[in-house]
């Protein structure tokens, strides 16, 4: 038999050869580095049989940041750690142990107990186990094999796990320590270099909360020491731009029990909503958008109407108004088709684009509220597109220019899923080849990467969802443009065509920050705190040195007039207050006493650079980046 290698290569086989032997039909090397095969997006077993006329790829060692070698890597040591707790903690019962984004966990039942300050104790026997080295054997049994042997070792979550298995059932063993699992697992544990516990968390068997608590160990684990702390640096980083402690210390918001998962934003917040709220407003009449403006409560049968009812009904607040049912909007759009239905439309008034940024109210759980990221008052930068068949694909290219306009303003580069038709799709495929062709076709204009998840769209139309990338790599979730022929139908709206006769709608409902909530979330955490110019709720602080300058950084501030500038004439020392203008990460701050005049300003800016510069010379300059 043969396979195919990467560059298009055959290589000859024996029959039945494994992953293993063809990386050892290749090089020595290459077989003792191996870590997995990847054939077509598919991992498997380097123990495993290949198939004849399989592509395959060999990952190594060498992929250390390759997503499927690190999560065989990490599962391997998700089994390194059950082992050593099944030495420390005799009659702990085990669960399961899965690779997950960024490292793994496994699932136990100790018999009594533990503690984060037990972790280290574990870490200490895993690192036993590496030094003395373990590999793993792989070998495949039947049902009642695999329930036999986790009866008679009391092990109740494997015994069920093998009564619900489907297809074959394979055993992994290292050392003492045998579980049940599909694999893939490395030849041995050579490869882990780093390995770390990382926290402790309680977790339902199989996520049902009718189950049994169990007690899950994180952990993560790498090629190399500098991978960890590479990973390890970038976790406290993000911890020290995490907008939920950054928001209160700037000063920019906060929340209250009163009223959980709506925040009260402050005025230096709102510097930051308003400028974003700038923005969209002169990008939107740039980009032929109207502004509209419609009611935030609704008689129910509205949400019938536009299908909301029942389906979304549970996430939104619902209220009684004079003994009928009501409901707050959780999203624009019903108010959009009630305003473009007021009256019969032609043509010729074809695209409308309805843009509004009221706030919306959404009854998320309050065990999943997180900062500004899940809120329950959101206000997104909405808009409904109304156009007919042959304008979608224009409106959707416009869209997707628009969004990559705005992710660059950020520095923040963006990417797309596309979602394409569901098995319970309406309409004809050829409506279908069209309207995802539309999609595809404006993110490869825009020249936005894309991937496509096939069958995720929802059965009225496909949808692009947007992410961003932030300064530490993470992706965010962002807008998305989602097309839609249902709900214009359900409120009966159609267009009169040059045929004198009505025909059906499209409508695109589109949100590009997503919401401004979140945006915000995100952003602080981009920047950390540390705002571009154009966008720092504070850009100028002035700090008189003593009582007697108090009156010339009035005059100061005067001169500054169009720019953000506040003055710092607290009692407290001029070390202290310039700590405190670092803290608040304001970009410049100047610092006034008996040197100083309008031809010599002392000026620190953020990062720590000092100048002098005259009044003018700072005022051209903040000028200059103090707008977009
Ligand atoms: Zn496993
Ligand atoms: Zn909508």
């Amino acid at each position: 038999m043969k396979v195919f290698l990467p560059d298009k290569s055959e290589l000859e086989l024996p029959e039945g050869a494994t992953g293993l032997d063809a990386a050892r039909a290749i090089g020595p090397k290459l077989a003792e580095q191996a870590v997995l095969v990847r054939s077509n997006g598919r991992v498997q077993d380097l123990r495993l049989p290949l198939e004849d006329g399989q592509p395959i790829q060999i990952l190594t060692t060498r992929d250390a940041s390759d997503p499927d070698a690190l999560a065989v890597l990490r599962h391997s040591s998700a089994h390194l750690l059950a082992e050593a707790v099944r030495r420390l903690y005799p009659g702990v019962k085990i669960a399961i142990g899965p690779p997950i984004d960024n490292g793994f966990y496994y699932d136990f039942e100790f018999p009594e107990p533990i503690r984060e300050e037990d972790l280290p104790r574990i870490e200490e026997e895993i690192r036993r186990e590496l030094a003395e080295g373990r590999s793993w054997t792989r070998e495949e049994v039947t049902a009642d094999e695999a329930r036999r042997r986790f009866e008679a070792e009391n092990e109740p979550y494997k015994v069920e796990l093998v009564d619900t298995a489907e297809g074959p059932i394979s055993f992994y063993t290292q050392g003492e320590f045998t579980d049940l699992c599909r694999g893939p697992h490395l030849q041995d544990s050579r490869p882990i270099k780093a390995i770390k516990l990382t926290g402790l968390a309680g977790a339902y068997w199989r996520g049902d909360e009718k189950n049994p608590q169990l007690t899950r160990i994180y952990g993560t684990a790498f090629y190399s020491q500098a991978d960890l702390d590479a990973y390890l640096e970038r976790v406290e980083e993000a911890k020290r731009r995490d907008h939920r402690r950054l928001g209160p210390q700037l000063d920019l918001f906060h929340f209250s029990e009163r009223s959980p998962g709506s925040a009260l934003w402050h005025p230096k917040g709102m510097v930051l909503f308003n400028t974003l709220e700038q923005i969209r407003r002169r990008e939107n009449a740039k980009r032929g958008y109207s502004e509209v403006r419609t009611p935030i409560i609704y008689d129910a049968e509205t949400f019938i109407t536009s299908g909301h009812f029942p389906k979304y009904e549970d996430l939104m607040f619902k209220l009684e108004v004079d003994e009928h049912p009501w409901a707050m909007k959780a999203m624009n759009c019903p108010g959009h088709m009630l305003l473009f239905g007021s009256k019969l439309r032609s043509y010729r008034e074809l695209p409308v684009r309805y843009a509004e940024p009221t706030p919306l109210h959404r009854n998320e759980l309050t065990g999943t509220l997180h900062g500004l990221l899940r809120v329950r008052m959101i206000t997104q930068d909405d808009a409904h597109i109304f156009c007919t068949e042959e304008q979608i694909q224009d409106e959707i290219a416009g869209i997707v220019a628009y969004a990559r306009y705005l992710y660059e303003l950020f520095g923040m580069s963006a990417s797309a899923e596309l979602s394409t038709r569901p098995d319970n799709k309406l309409g004809t495929d050829e409506q279908w080849d069209m309207t995802e062709g539309a999609l595809e076709e404006a993110l490869k204009l825009n020249e936005i990467p894309y991937e496509v998840a096939p069958g995720e769209g929802a059965f009225y139309g496909p949808k692009i969802d947007l992410h961003m990338e932030d300064v530490l790599g993470r992706k965010w979730q962002m807008g998305t443009i989602q097309l839609d022929s249902q709900m214009p139908s359900r409120f009966g709206l159609t267009y009169v065509g040059a045929d004198n006769r009505e025909h059906p709608l499209y409508v695109v409902h589109r949100a590009l920050y997503g919401s401004f909530e979140r945006f915000i979330g995100i952003l602080i955490e981009h920047y950390g705190g540390a705002f571009p110019v154009w966008l720092a709720p504070v850009q100028v602080r002035l700090i008189p040195v003593g009582e007697d300058h108090r009156e010339a950084v009035h005059e100061l501030q005067e001169q500054l007039e169009g720019l953000r500038v506040d003055v710092d004439e607290r009692d407290e020392t001029v070390g202290k207050r310039i700590r405190d203008a670092e803290l608040e990460k304001i970009p410049y701050v100047v610092v006034y006493g008996d040197k100083e005049s309008d031809a010599s300003l002392a000026v620190r800016k953020r990062g720590g650079e000092q100048i002098t510069l005259s009044l003018d010379a700072l005022r051209a300059e903040i000028s200059e980046v103090a707008t977009l």
